[in-house]
């Protein structure tokens, strides 16, 4: 069954670089996040010995496990809505954290960096831009009066953007979404002079089309491990 991940990932990898190139990109220019919340250790250690390092989880006693039994050179990516508890037990595992949801978390973050005197983490804001009342995130109003606050936290540092687009039969119907999420970094850039390289957005289901909007971060699971068994 090792070769169905070889397949799955070499097939994957392969998608993202045509997107990048059908829009004029540079193959290299986005990130692909292992989404392994449906998958054991053993498999991503599988995936590891293809070489891939960037690996996401949405729960962190999920990313905790996982990050202990593992290479301490993957790139641990946080994506899921996070309590404050759980903040002090991964923050040494992170690389990046893409769900920041609400001022309070990022404030709590802040403070438990400064307090372990790790660097500054780097952070992405969470925006629920398709306004679903089940998804976590800012909104876009919202986002823009607290963006100063967020941004001179100083046990973090805001690097960029994340939505989840709403689940589409056909993911053309997602592009709205991604457009207006690279529209809010630009805006923000703007109205702050703060840098924002980062878009994550775009998962199994809709990829493609958030790299055709400028992703740099797609976050894939289910397509990447389909099939596979541990
Ligand atoms: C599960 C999850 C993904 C991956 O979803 P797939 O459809 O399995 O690719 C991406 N982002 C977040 C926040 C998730 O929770």
């Amino acid at each position: 069954m090792a070769d169905r991940l070889r397949e799955n990932y070499a097939k994957i990898r392969e998608r993202i670089d045509h997107a990048l190139i059908r829009t004029g990109r540079t193959v290299g220019d986005a990130t692909l996040v292992a989404v392994t919340k449906q998958v054991d250790f053993s498999v991503v250690q599988r995936l590891y010995e293809l070489g891939h390092r960037d690996f996401g989880e949405n729960r962190p006693q999920a990313l905790a496990e996982k990050a202990d039994q593992l290479p301490n050179d993957i790139r641990w990516h946080m994506i899921g809505s996070w309590q404050t508890n759980k903040i002090r037990k991964i923050l040494p595992h992170l690389h990046l954290a893409h769900s920041i949801d609400r001022l309070a978390l990022a404030e709590a973050v802040s403070a438990e960096s400064i307090r372990q005197s790790r660097p500054a983490l780097p952070v992405l804001l969470e925006i629920n831009v398709s306004q679903e009342e089940t998804k976590h995130g800012f909104s876009i109003d919202a986002v823009r009066e607290v963006f100063s606050s967020l941004a001179s936290l100083p046990g973090i540092s805001v690097r960029g953007l994340m939505t989840m687009a709403r689940f589409e039969a056909d993911p053309e119907q997602c592009r709205a979404t991604f457009r207006q999420l690279r529209e809010l970094r630009e805006a923000l850039q703007r109205q702050s002079s703060w840098e924002l390289p980062f878009l994550s957005m775009g998962m199994s289901n809709d990829f493609e089309v958030a790299l055709e909007e400028g992703a740099n971060l797609v976050r894939v699971g289910s397509a990447l491990f389909e099939g596979v068994v541990a």
